[in-house]
């Protein structure tokens, strides 16, 4: 089989798992060849060696199954970089890099401390880490253990050893009275029953209650005490949940705190900020 007949054939048995039939069919098999995407076209009428056609197959009868490619070529890209990624954490999402964006323009290049709060792959936190110009330590956040293995590889894929450290713990749990410049969170937020239903990405880091408000029911209210004055917190939520967690944040939050929050660039409402303000 030559390599276009290839595309073809992966592309038509995709059709009705994928809304991305062909890009899913050409990156999965540039993966499994080996051919970068310029030879996917220029090197399109050769013929397939049966050892990397198999493999080919392999790949496309898995992503046919449901499985997303992220977790089939094992990485995705956020915030330019290249993560792992396996079924134990969440595949990073574009709109996290936001969370990122608002981070390190706030950070500028002064010398702060990073709590990652629920680090999965540790997309938030190694990115600030490789791009804040000062001296920025990460404290990660996690409390999968499988998940931690993902987080430490990619701490070390990207050589930030020196500036992220790890802490299996569920939340604020194991950190006792630590304190931080800026604290990022991602934490699950879906609506369980809210009929989406991810079959391959790990369900603790998707679902928290009826709502999708259970763990920021947990984390808000501990937020102020694990804060430096003067401090941030960014968390990612569900566009249809603000007013929710606004009317939560003003109970669950003191005087000292002014919340505000941004759009995303399909202007759905997607990120919390919480800044403390100096008074101490
Ligand atoms: N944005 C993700 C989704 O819609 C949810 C991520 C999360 O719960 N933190 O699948």
């Amino acid at each position: 089989m030559k390599v276009t007949e290839l595309i073809s054939f992966g592309e038509s048995g995709l059709k009705e798992t994928s809304d991305t039939p062909r890009l899913d069919a050409k990156v999965l098999i540039s993966s499994a060849i080996n051919f970068s995407d310029t030879e996917l076209i220029t090197r399109d009428k050769e013929e397939v060696e049966e050892v990397l056609l198999e493999r080919a197959r392999t790949f496309l009868g898995r992503r046919k199954s449901g499985e997303p490619v992220a977790y089939i070529l094992g990485e995705k890209e956020f915030w330019g970089l290249s993560f792992k990624v396996t079924p134990a954490v969440l595949i990073p999402r574009p709109e996290t890099e936001q969370l990122v964006e608002l981070a390190l323009e706030w950070i500028g290049d002064r010398d702060v401390r990073v709590l990652d709060l629920g680090a999965g792959s540790g997309c938030i936190g190694v990115s600030i880490a490789k791009n804040a110009p000062g001296k920025v330590l990460v404290t990660a956040v996690e409390r999968s253990k499988d998940a931690l293995l993902v987080l430490e590889e990619n701490i070390k894929r990207h050589s930030v050893d020196a500036k992220v450290t790890t802490l299996q713990s569920h939340w604020f749990e194991g950190l006792g009275v630590e304190r931080f410049d800026c604290i990022i969170s991602n934490p699950p937020y879906v609506e369980i029953g809210g009929g989406i239903g991810v079959d391959h990405e790990p369900d603790e880091a998707l679902f928290a209650g009826e709502d999708g408000l259970d763990d920021y029911r947990e984390i808000l209210p501990q937020i102020e005490e694990h804060l430096n004055p003067r401090g941030i917190f960014y968390g990612e939520f569900g566009s249809t949940q603000l007013s929710r967690l606004a009317l939560f944040a003003e109970g669950a939050l003191g005087l000292d705190c002014e919340v505000s929050f941004h759009r995303d660039l399909a202007g759905l409402d997607r990120v919390i900020e919480i800044r403390k303000e100096s008074r101490e």
